[in-house]
C-alpha cells in the first residue's frame, strides 16, 4: 500500500553513511534574521526519525516564521555531525536543542558535544557558544545525570513550551553574547524550565512540568516521510496522551498531568493526510487501548481506503471487531504487553490483566487471520520470586501449545515471539525507590525460563544483555554523581562496562540500595 515519496522529495546523502535517504516534508528556510535552532536526536537518523516527538518539535519551531529549525543526528562513522537540511556545523546555530527519550542516549549526547568541539560541561562553555538545551521523556523524569552538561532543561509537553522559548530568546540581545543573562531571562519568562547553573542541582522551589491542556488544538503526526526509519511504511498519528491505568512500574500515568484523548473529528485531517502520503496510518498513544473511539478510528481509516496499524495493546481491548480491522489492514502480528505471567504479580504492578482470558484472545486472533503473536514481559519486578518465574514459563508454554494447535488446524504457522526485559525503576512511579535485582540473579531467572522452554518450535525469545540493566538503571534513577560515570564512560571510548568496577559504590548506592522514606529523591523537585 506504501505510495512512492512525492517527486518533490529530495534525495539527500546521509552524512557519514553510504545509503541514500529520500524525504518528503523537510523544511528549508533562509537563515538571515531568524533564530537558528538545531534539533538533535542523540542517536542515528534511523532511530531519531522514528521518534514522533522529534517530528512534533521540528514542526512547532518551523511554524514560527522567525525561527529556522534544522535536524542533526549521531553520525554512524565518527564524522562530525552536521545539520541535515543545510549541512551546517552545529556550532553555527544559536541553540542546540537535544530531545532525549531514552537514558542510554546520554552517552551519545556527550559524544556529539565532543565531536562538534563544544566543552562538555556547561560551566566550561563561553558566551559565544550556542545554548545547549534539552527536553524529552527521559528528561521530564530525571535530568540529574546530565545536569552539569546542559544549560537549560525543559520539562513536559513541547507544544506548550517551544513557542515560549523561541519568543523569549528572540526578544533578547543576549543570545551568543551573554550566556548568564539569557539564562536569567529565560528563567524569569518561561515556566517549566530548569537552569542548573542558576538554580543548583536541587532547586529550592519546585518546577512544574508543562502539560498540554487542549490536546485537540494540536496535531502530533509524522511531518517528514522518510524511506529510512523504523516506520517508513507507516504515517504515525498520536491519538492520546497520558494513561489512566497507573501501572506501578510505568511513568506515563505519573508524569503526564492527566489522560487526554484526541477526537475523531479533530484527527480526520491527519488520517486523510496519512492515507494520501503513505497509505498506512499507525495510531500511537500509551492509552490506545482505552480510547473510546479506537474502533471508529480504525473504521474511518479502512473506509477511506487506508490501512491501520496499532502499537501494543492491553489484552482487555482486543475484541473480534478490532482484530477484524487489523487483519483487513494486513497487520500480521498481534502485540500484547503482558509484563508478567504471574496473576499475583499482575496485582502487585497494578496491570491487572486476567491471564486466563489470554487463550480466548489468541484463538480469536488466529481465527481472524493474525499469523504471529508477540508478548512483552519484564523480569525482576519488585517482589518477584522463583514461583512467579515458573508461572511465566508455564504461561508461555500454554500459549505456545494453543498457538501451534490452532495454527496447524488453520494451515499456517507463524511465530510466537517473547520479549524479555529487565525491570528498570522509573522516577515518579510508585516503584521509583525500589532496589534493582542484581545482574547474576536476573541471569539466573532468565536461565530458568530458557530451561523450561527448551526445544519449543516456532518460539523466538528476544532479550538484551542483562548487564545493560546496570547502565539503564544508573541513568534512570541516578543523581548528579551519575554524571561522573557518564564522563568516565565518554573519556574511555564510550565503554561503560569498563567503568563499573571504579564506580561500584555509586552503583550500590544508586540501584542496589532500597531508599527509605526519609531519602530525598534527586528528581523530587519536579512536580505535575
Ligand atoms: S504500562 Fe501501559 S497500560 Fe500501564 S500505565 Fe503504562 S501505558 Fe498505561
Amino acid at each position: 500500500m506504501r505510495k512512492n515519496l512525492k517527486s518533490t522529495a529530495e534525495t539527500m546523502r546521509n552524512r557519514g553513511s553510504s545509503f541514500s535517504i529520500r524525504e518528503d516534508g523537510a523544511v528549508k528556510k533562509q537563515w538571515r534574521g531568524r533564530l537558528k535552532i538545531c534539533l538533535v536526536y542523540p542517536n542515528t537518523y534511523y532511530v531519531g526519525m522514528s521518534n514522533l516527538g522529534l517530528h512534533a518539535v521540528y514542526s512547532l519551531w518551523n511554524d514560527i516564521d522567525e525561527v529556522v529549525c534544522e535536524r542533526a543526528f549521531l553520525s554512524e562513522n565518527g564524522e562530525t555531525p552536521r545539520s541535515f537540511e543545510s549541512g551546517r556545523e552545529l556550532t553555527e546555530f544559536d541553540v542546540i536543542a537535544f530531545t532525549v527519550s531514552f537514558e542510554n542516549d546520554y552517552i551519545h549526547f556527550l559524544r556529539i558535544l565532543s565531536q562538534i568541539g563544544l566543552p562538555l560541561k556547561s560551566s566550561d562553555r563561553h558566551d559565544h557558544h550556542p545554548l545547549v538545551i534539552m527536553g524529552g521523556a527521559a528528561i521530564s523524569m530525571n535530568p540529574c545525570p546530565v545536569a552539569p552538561f546542559v544549560d537549560c532543561f525543559v520539562f513536559g509537553d513541547g507544544e506548550e513550551v517551544v513557542a515560549d522559548l523561541a519568543t523569549t530568546m528572540r526578544a533578547t540581545p543576549f543570545l551568543r553574547h551573554d550566556k548568564k543573562k539569557i539564562l536569567e531571562y529565560l528563567l524569569a519568562e518561561v515556566s517549566g524550565i530548569f537552569v542548573p547553573a542558576l538554580q543548583g542541582y536541587f532547586p529550592e522551589q519546585p518546577i512544574k512540568r508543562r502539560g498540554l491542556k487542549f490536546i485537540n488544538s494540536f496535531l502530533t503526526k509524522t511531518e517528514i516521510v522518510s524511506n529510512f526509519t523504523e516506520f517508513s511504511d507507516v504515517f504515525l498519528v498520536e491519538v492520546s496522551r497520558g494513561c489512566p491505568q497507573k501501572c506501578r512500574f510505568c511513568s506515563v500515568s505519573y508524569t503526564e498531568t492527566s489522560t487526554r484523548f484526541r477526537r475523531l473529528s479533530f484527527l480526520k485531517s491527519a488520517f486523510d493526510e496519512g492515507i494520501e502520503r503513505v497509505g498506512r496510518v499507525g495510531l500511537l498513544g500509551a492509552a490506545l487501548s482505552d480510547h473510546p473511539e479506537l474502533l471508529d478510528f480504525a473504521d474511518y481509516i479502512v473506509s477511506r481506503g487506508g490501512e491501520v496499524s496499532l502499537s501494543s495493546l492491553r489484552v482487555e481491548a482486543v475484541g473480534p471487531k478490532l482484530i477484524e480491522l487489523l487483519v483487513h489492514s494486513k497487520q500480521k502480528t498481534l502485540t500484547l504487553a503482558l509484563e508478567t505471567g504471574s496473576q499475583r504479580l499482575q496485582e502487585v504492578i497494578h496491570k491487572r490483566t486476567q491471564l486466563d482470558t489470554l487463550s480466548h484472545v489468541v484463538t480469536t486472533a488466529l481465527d481472524a487471520g493474525v499469523k504471529n503473536l508477540k508478548f512483552y514481559f519484564i523480569i525482576g519486578l519488585p517482589t518477584e520470586q522463583t514461583e512467579d518465574i515458573l508461572q511465566l514459563a508455564d504461561l508461555i508454554k500454554r500459549v505456545h501449545r494453543e498457538f501451534l494447535a490452532k495454527s496447524k488446524s488453520l494451515g499456517h504457522i507463524g511465530t510466537l515471539t517473547v520479549s524479555l526485559n529487565p525491570f528498570i525503576p522509573k522516577p515518579t512511579t510508585p516503584f521509583e525507590a525500589c532496589a534493582h535485582v542484581r545482574v547474576e540473579e536476573l541471569e539466573r531467572r532468565f536461565r530458568l525460563i530458557m530451561t523450561e522452554l527448551e526445544g519449543l518450535q516456532r518460539l523466538q525469545i528476544n532479550h538484551e544483555g542483562w548487564d545493560t540493566a546496570i547502565l539503564q538503571s544508573v541513568l534512570s534513577v541516578g543523581d548528579v554523581d551519575a554524571s561522573e560515570f557518564l564522563l568516565a564512560t565518554h573519556n574511555d571510548g564510550d565503554n561503560w562496562r569498563k567503568q563499573v568496577p571504579r564506580f561500584q559504590s555509586l552503583i550500590e548506592k544508586t540501584i542496589y540500595t532500597p531508599k527509605t522514606l526519609s531519602h530525598v529523591l534527586p528528581w523530587s523537585f519536579i512536580t505535575r
